[in-house]
């Protein structure tokens, strides 16, 4: 049966790198008889510019009925002084919740061959393959109430909850036991039980859901250590699940470790598989429209979706393949270049993944 992939290719450099991702779903589509039906829609900016909104019911609908999203990236400097609810996020952060997309995956996997452009030391990094498993659309980014009061005396006070449902907390520890469970099989559940009440009850449901999985082995670590030891020792982990807003930091650090933010994949998956796939960088205005933006981030995406939504595991390994070539080969885009590389630009890079594909020499 054809799979439906809704391509959004959003601000900035998205339009480009885009492009360079749906030249490898072309790829396959061409080689194994169109496995993949592929149509596209309008998000963030570009989208607020053409119908009013950032996040157009029609995108929605079309996201709502494909089985896997791809993204460029949203935002830019012109729509920063609209409201809130107009702003380019808020269309990435409508289809997070439209979807029910609660569980983020960020891998941070470091390529031997960048590995000089960490700015840890080589053997601290080099070989460096984890996957940090955040929640998404819980937590203290969400919980209730919040705002800012004014008290009896006049000053004023801010206030979030943080607050988390055992069901919320046992369907990711599920997400990452199933995922560990394609891996190194350890999973490390980082919270602060020892000072938020809330976390001890994610503490507690990790270690229930672990015995539905006891081939992996599960530890725990409190969020201020677990900042620590990834700078530290970061090839201790294989999967990493923690909060939305300790993952959103965690998953920050661990992307620096790679150093190049331009080779990095996310997913954000729901209860069904469905999934939106995107590089963790943003929209980089700054080189929007010169052709030179890294577009392995968001080819390695597709291989994520590949893995992940669209049950396709054999293309994900193809894909994962000829990046590591392409590298080998030398070419390399101004963010991750050295000296005696082979510089190229946009689409040069996806040239090169397609004459790899292809079983060309490059
Ligand atoms: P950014 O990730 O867009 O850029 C940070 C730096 O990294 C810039 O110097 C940029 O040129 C570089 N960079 C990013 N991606 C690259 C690539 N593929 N190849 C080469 N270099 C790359 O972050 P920012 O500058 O803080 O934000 C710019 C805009 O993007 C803002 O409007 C922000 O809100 C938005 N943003 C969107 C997302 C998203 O769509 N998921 C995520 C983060 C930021």
């Amino acid at each position: 049966m054809q799979k439906k992939i809704l391509v959004l290719p959003g601000d900035g450099i998205g339009p480009e790198i885009v492009a360079e991702a749906v030249k490898v779903l072309e790829f396959f589509n061409s080689k194994n008889g169109d496995p993949f039906v592929l149509e596209t829609g309008l998000i963030g900016g570009s989208a607020y510019e053409e119908t009013g909104a950032p996040l157009p019911e029609e995108t929605l609908g079309k996201a709502r009925a494909s089985d896997a999203i791809l993204l460029g990236a949203v935002g830019g400097y012109q729509w920063d002084s609209l409201d809130r609810e107009l702003r380019p996020e808020k269309g990435l952060l409508g289809l997070r919740a439209g979807l029910d997309l609660y569980a983020n995956l960020r891998p941070a996997i470091l390529y031997s061959q960048l590995a000089s452009a960490s700015t840890l030391r080589e053997e601290v990094v080099s070989g460096l393959d984890l996957m940090i498993v955040r929640e998404l659309t819980g937590g203290i980014y969400f919980g209730q109430p919040r705002g800012i009061r004014t008290l009896e005396n006049g000053e004023r006070e801010g206030f979030n909850t943080l607050v988390y449902r055992e069901s919320e907390i046992e369907r990711i520890a599920h997400t990452a036991f199933q995922i560990a469970s394609r891996r190194d099989k350890r999973v490390c559940s980082v919270d602060k039980a020892n000072v938020l009440e809330v976390t001890g009850l994610w503490r507690e449901v990790m270690e229930k859901v672990a015995r539905e999985y006891p081939e992996i082995e599960l530890s725990h670590m409190y969020v201020d250590n677990a900042s620590m030891q990834l700078v530290r020792n970061p090839k201790q982990f294989d999967v990493l699940v923690t909060t939305n807003m300790f993952g959103d930091i965690l998953s920050d650090c661990a992307a620096m470790l790679t150093g190049s933010i331009g080779m990095l994949p996310s997913a954000s998956l729901n209860r069904q598989g469905q999934g939106m796939y995107e590089p963790i960088h943003g929209s980089a205005p700054d080189i929007a429209g010169k052709g030179i933006a890294n577009p392995m981030a968001t080819i390695l995406s597709v291989s994520m979706m590949m893995r992940y939504s669209l049950d396709s595991p054999e293309i994900a390994d193809q894909i994962d393949a000829a990046v590591g070539r392409v590298l080998d080969a030398g070419y390399r885009t101004a963010d991750i270049y050295t000296d005696g590389m082979k510089q190229v630009g946009t689409s040069e890079m996806g040239d090169a993944m397609i004459a790899v594909l292809n079983g060309e020499e490059i």
